[in-house]
């Protein structure tokens, strides 16, 4: 699961200002959609209405088929994980770090073993470091591996769908892409992915949606939309 649907979306924080203008898009389960556009192109709007912080105004938003009106919000909140650019890590060890997704999980995912141990391989690919406390000084855990971590620790949970609200964005374009593509084997075909991304930095969506004032402006994969340029 985790196909979405975005069907003639118009919402505003206040009726006199609209953020998103009659915005449609569909996702088919298991691929990435990568949102690129501005600051306060309503990327993040975007986001917080697939979790239903808000309710849109006019439209409709189906995830697999079922208005997400109608869906509770706790089950929401199970089936979709959130990556955001700036992440909060326990000060403690990357293994405890990991290991809390547990916690936030259904009860049937986390103990998927063949997963895990691909989400660890492929996300985590510094084993080395897994007993160094986050916090810990002279510790040299890198921008990319403490999102490596937060990825990680978002995936154990088992998600249907993922959002990265700029989650590699702070990042070099070196390591955004290698994280990029780590991500796109982890969840090919199995996991939905949302980005939310200033520049069109994105190279593994499956579909770009360039987004401008509440509007999509353009839409196509990376090289057409480089093309059109
Ligand atoms: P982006 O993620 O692309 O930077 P946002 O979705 O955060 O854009 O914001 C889109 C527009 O909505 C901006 O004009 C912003 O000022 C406005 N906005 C965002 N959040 C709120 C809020 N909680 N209340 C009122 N206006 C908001
Ligand atoms: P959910 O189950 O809805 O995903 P969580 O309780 O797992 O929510 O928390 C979401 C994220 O918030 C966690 O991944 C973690 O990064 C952060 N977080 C929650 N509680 C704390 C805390 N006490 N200290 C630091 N970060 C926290």
């Amino acid at each position: 699961g985790g196909g979405i649907e975005f069907s003639n979306v118009t919402f505003g924080y206040s009726p006199e200002k609209v953020v998103l203008r009659n915005v449609s898009f569909t996702v088919p389960a298991g691929k990435t959609v990568a949102i690129v556009g501005p600051s306060g192109a309503g990327k993040s709007t975007i986001m917080r209405l697939l979790f239903r912080f808000y309710d849109v105004q006019t439209g409709a938003i189906m995830i697999d088929g079922q208005n997400i009106k109608l869906v509770q919000q706790q089950s929401l909140r199970k089936a979709i994980g959130v990556v955001p650019q700036d992440t909060v890590l326990f000060n403690n060890t990357i293994f405890y770090n990991i290991e809390y997704a547990k916690l936030g999980a259904s009860d049937d995912a986390v103990y998927d073993a063949a997963r895990a141990a691909d989400i660890h391989e492929r996300i985590l690919s510094f084993p080395d470091k897994y007993e160094t406390k986050v916090g810990e000084r002279g510790l040299r855990l890198s921008g990319g591996e403490k999102q490596r971590v937060a990825i990680a620790r978002t995936l154990l949970k088992a998600p249907i769908i993922v959002l990265l609200d700029e989650a590699t964005s702070a990042l070099d374009t070196h390591t955004e892409r290698n994280i990029q593509a780590a991500l796109a084997r982890v969840c090919a075909n199995r996991t939905t992915i949302v980005v939310a991304h200033r520049l069109s930095t994105v190279i593994h969506a499956d579909e770009i949606l360039v987004l401008q004032q509440g509007s999509i402006a353009e839409r196509g994969r990376h090289e057409e939309l480089v093309l059109r340029e």
